[in-house]
């Protein structure tokens, strides 16, 4: 998914000056074109590519920022529609990461655009997140934002963290070693994933991308300081809070130094997606051989065929209430995750 540039926005041997200067007229009287050219040379990194990630990811990619890399596991669905930006009905069952990125080379075929149709996880987190100046948390699971935590406060790179339940929304900017971290903030022993039961509004995640946006630019700009509270809003009261946070003395994160996701001593088994009754289970025997992993995944999609239609998309496949990918995860749409287990058992097996 190595994209081809057209005109680089950070490379003025390939883009003309007075390209670069049109396209970002209006923003360059706000940001200067120093700031402006701050952007071009900025490479960030968007995890999850849902409600705000994409939404997120589309303004930084009209911005200007140079390079961006964009994460996901899943695959577009219908009711993924309502407040999920750049998606549309032609794109349901594909890779929500492969869409964004051809969608936004239409927008901006200027920079750098890397879709990774991925799990993050701490084995490939050091590989997928090297060289990135700001990562967006985007994701709809308190085990991915404690992984990316962990990565952030050891690697010293800012985490914008941004969150939407119902019509509330939060945000708040992991930076410097002085301010809380998401751990000082989130317990790892409550399960924050509730937007199953309580709906989001499309507006409060609009609101909330928009503004984990707007701290990126502001970071990479360096003008102006980033949000330091954290900030809570309530689209149906118009209310927009402050709290401060304060490091928490005992956190295994920013005090202790003791990242446990990074290394994997917390792992996930079963992952139950937010807002579905989709489960995540990997294959074990999987090889990290991509020759091999594309022969087993030829195997299993052939074994599939003699049972029902498939959609083979080449990088995933649809088998009824199942979708298996290129890197061994497949994702079963069931009532819970025992059922999800015996429908991977009968037909993916280990
Ligand atoms: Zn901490």
């Amino acid at each position: 998914m190595q994209q081809k540039n057209k005109i680089l926005g950070n490379n003025e041997s390939t883009e003309s000056y007075t390209t670069f200067n049109k396209r970002y007229k209006k923003q360059e009287l706000v940001l200067g074109k120093e700031g402006q050219k701050k952007l071009a040379k900025a490479a960030v990194a968007i995890v999850g590519l849902g409600a705000l990630g994409s939404n997120c990811v589309e303004l930084l990619v009209r911005a200007g920022v140079g390079k961006l890399i964009l994460i996901d596991r899943d695959v577009i669905s219908l009711d993924n529609l309502q407040r999920q930006h750049l998606y549309d009905e032609n794109d349901i069952g594909k890779a929500k990461a492969i869409v964004c990125e051809q969608k936004l080379r239409k927008i901006n075929g200027s920079i750098d655009i890397i879709g990774k149709l991925a799990d993050i996880t701490w084995k490939n987190i050091h590989e997928i997140l090297k060289n990135i100046d700001c990562i967006i948390d985007c994701t709809d699971n308190l085990f991915t934002r404690m992984l990316l935590n962990d990565f952030c406060v050891k690697n010293d790179v800012p985490l914008i963290h941004g969150a939407v339940v119902s019509s509330k929304g939060s945000l708040y900017v992991v930076s410097g070693k002085e301010k809380a971290c998401l751990a000082c903030i989130y317990s790892d022993k409550i399960n924050h994933e509730t937007c199953d039961s309580t709906g989001v509004l499309n507006t409060a995640s609009s609101i909330v991308s928009s503004l984990q946006a707007n701290e990126c630019i502001k970071l990479i700009w360096d003008k102006h300081p980033v949000e330091p509270d954290f900030l809570r809003i309530d689209l149906l009261r118009n209310s927009f809070e402050r709290f401060g946070v304060k490091k928490n003395k005992n956190c295994f994160v920013c005090i202790k130094k003791e990242f446990r996701y990074l290394l994997g001593r917390i792992e996930q088994k079963a992952v139950h997606y937010c807002g579905s009754f989709q489960y995540q289970i990997k294959k074990k025997d999987f090889s990290k051989k991509s020759s091999f992993l594309k022969k087993e995944y030829i195997e299993i999609v052939s074994k599939l065929k003699k049972l029902g239609k498939v959609v083979d998309l080449g990088y995933c496949a649809h088998f009824d209430d199942l979708t298996l990918f290129l890197d061994g995860r497949v994702l079963i749409k069931a009532k819970d995750e025992k059922e999800a287990k015996m429908f991977f058992d009968k037909y993916i097996g280990n």
